[in-house]
């Protein structure tokens, strides 16, 4: 039967493919497809997994101490049980033999049906046996990441649109698949950039959290905050994914898989006229030049961004480089990643951020840093706070950057301010950094030096700011955050979240005029600068530096290229002068 879950839109355009259910904690774990004349290999592979974790329980279990209770004995049968279940093994079994899974994509993918038949179980005794099996796939993954996958992976289908033959061939390899997920973290959603999904749905998260920036920088259809969609939607369920509109429609009718087919060729259709775009400079009607940069999160990156005519970087959030790994990268390390963005964009600018660690984006717990228990993390120990917090971790980045900047045009960015004394303590170590690399005779170069404005406080002393900056780029997503105390990853307030509430607006507009009145670069960072409904007031407010997804360069260029900055000015004033701005864009 057809229903629909309704989310929020965060990653435009429509995807159509099997869902595929994947717990959060489990989103690390390796999705690909293997040959198919190696299915025989993969089972392999779980057989001597499910052996050894056997073996292991059953020496655990003979090396008791005897006056151990005997529930603990009885709780390893269980497990020794459960190893033998064969749901669980023929269930693994189908989804290698039949759609050609690794291994333990296919081992995670029945444990989640699994999962579920224990969740709505009456006896309460069985239904806390899921933590048992759970258990098992745990230690049966651990020993797999252990052991060398002898199946090397196969090239994706990822990003392709799905041909209108695949939902009609129901049992094959070749089906686009949609990724289901209850949440995802940012450092998760950024494993899946090389993967094989078509399209993302999750049940929380708002539209400018960490998760979302990422799906959007995949440029891949994507709802979040879907409330219930991972309990609604079943594994292998056909589902489209409605980026646009922010819905999800599960096991669609063919009169409605024919709707969004033709929505999805109209999509593909207004993208290949944006690609004309490409080599046309940005420039208003009256003749404005605007600058078109692109956010990155990796140094890879920058290959997408110059595809699009990027003129630079303008924001690296170089804290995915920290995340999702047990270990921080070292100087060495940074260094090259640095390096690697800068020489990647071939001579422009590179704006790299020092990391923005904290709040929604975390650090793994085996980094040894984790910040479980703060009691408000958005207010708590994040970004700038973090840095200062841990010298020697900080010097170690601006180190990196600073060599890196030997090798082209680099900007160091710094999130979060607030307070003049975090200013001046920034820019001591800064040439403290300086002074360490001098005194080891290591090559490095100039840097620009720009603040984040994302703190209302920030936006209110900008006299401050230019006093110690070369320039300004605004973080709207926070400064709405901060503006409106209005978690931007909670879904349950999204509706508040609101780009145009006029004090937003406001203090865009004062930092924009204050900038400009004071020959200071400015550019705007967040999400408000890659969306096209905003693209005429930010030009109406002065700005003239706009970094975004490089998935949305095209289409605010095309916005550009449409603008008359002298009447969009006049108009601006009035906009900011209401009470609906909204109303009037
Ligand atoms: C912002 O806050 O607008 C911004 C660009 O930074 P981030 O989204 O990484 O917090
Ligand atoms: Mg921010």
């Amino acid at each position: 039967m057809t229903f629909s879950v309704h989310g929020l839109a965060v990653s435009r355009g429509i995807a159509i493919g099997r869902a595929v259910l994947v717990a959060s904690s489990r989103a690390d774990v390796a999705h690909y497809f293997i040959d198919a004349t190696k299915t025989a290999e993969e089972i392999q592979r779980l057989r001597v997994a499910r052996d050894a974790v056997s073996e292991e329980i059953t020496r655990v279990q003979r090396d008791l101490p005897k006056d151990a209770p005997h529930e603990l004995s009885a709780l390893l049968d269980v497990h020794l049980m459960l190893l033998q279940d064969e749901q669980l093994i023929s269930g693994v079994k189908h989804w290698i033999n039949d759609r050609l899974y690794n291994a333990e994509w296919a081992l995670t993918t029945q444990y989640e049906i699994i999962a579920r038949q224990f969740d709505d179980m009456e006896d309460e005794y069985l239904r806390e046996r899921k933590a048992d099996l759970e258990q098992v796939v745990e230690r049966m993954l651990g020993f797999m990441k252990g052991v060398a996958s002898p199946v090397l992976p196969t090239p994706s289908t990822g990003g392709r649109a799905p041909r209108q033959q695949d939902l009609l061939l129901d049992d094959t390899m070749d089906v686009p698949l949609v990724l289901v997920a209850h949440d995802i973290s940012p450092a998760d959603m950024l494993q899946f950039k090389q993967s094989l999904f078509v399209g993302f749905a999750t049940d929380v998260g708002g539209r400018t959290s960490h998760t979302a920036i990422v799906a959007r920088s995949l440029d891949i259809p994507a709802v979040v905050g879907a409330r219930s969609a991972s309990q609604l939607i079943e594994q292998d369920d056909w589902v489209i994914i409605d980026g646009d509109a922010g819905v999800l429609i599960v096991d669609p009718s063919p009169i409605i898989l024919a709707e969004y087919g033709f929505k999805q060729r109209q999509g593909e259709l207004e993208r290949q006229r944006l690609n004309r775009l490409l080599n046309t400079p940005a420039l208003t009607l009256d003749g404005q030049k605007v600058e078109l940069l692109a956010n990155i999160e990796m140094p890879d990156d920058t290959a997408g961004a110059v595809s699009v005519g990027a003129q630079g970087v303008g924001l690296f959030r170089s804290e995915f480089l920290f995340m999702g790994r047990s270990k921080l990268p070292d100087e060495q390390e940074q260094y090259l990643a640095y390096r690697k963005a800068v020489e990647g964009m071939k001579g422009l600018p590179v704006t790299i951020r020092t990391v923005d660690i904290g709040s929604d984006k975390p650090l793994d717990k085996l980094a040894g840093r984790t910040q479980d228990g703060q009691l408000n993390p958005a207010l708590g120990l994040r970004a700038i706070r973090w840095s200062l917090a841990d010298p020697p971790m900080f010097l170690t980045q601006l180190r990196a950057i600073l060599r890196a900047a030997a090798h082209g045009p680099v900007h160091l960015l710094v999130p979060m301010l607030a307070h003049g004394s975090e200013i001046r303590h920034t820019l001591s170590l800064l040439d403290f950094a300086r002074a360490e690399l001098d005194n080891k005779g290591i090559a490095y170069g100039p840097v620009k030096l720009g603040a984040m404005i994302e703190i209302p406080a920030a936006a209110l002393t900008l006299k401050l700011f230019l006093k110690y900056f070369d320039f300004l780029s605004i973080g709207t997503n926070d400064l709405i955050q901060y503006t409106l105390a209005i978690d931007r990853a909670d879904e349950a307030v999204a509706h508040l979240y609101d780009p145009c509430h006029p004090a937003v607006l406001r203090l865009i507009a004062d930092t924009i005029a204050e900038c400009n009145a004071q020959g200071k670069g400015v550019s705007v960072c967040g999400e408000m600068a890659g969306d096209t409904s905003m693209t005429r007031l930010l030009l109406g407010m002065g700005l003239r530096s706009f970094s975004m997804h490089p998935s949305q360069i095209l289409a605010v260029k095309q916005q550009v290229l449409r603008a008359d900055t002298g009447k969009l000015q006049r108009w601006a004033q009035e906009v900011l002068a209401s009470d609906e701005p909204a109303a009037m864009l």
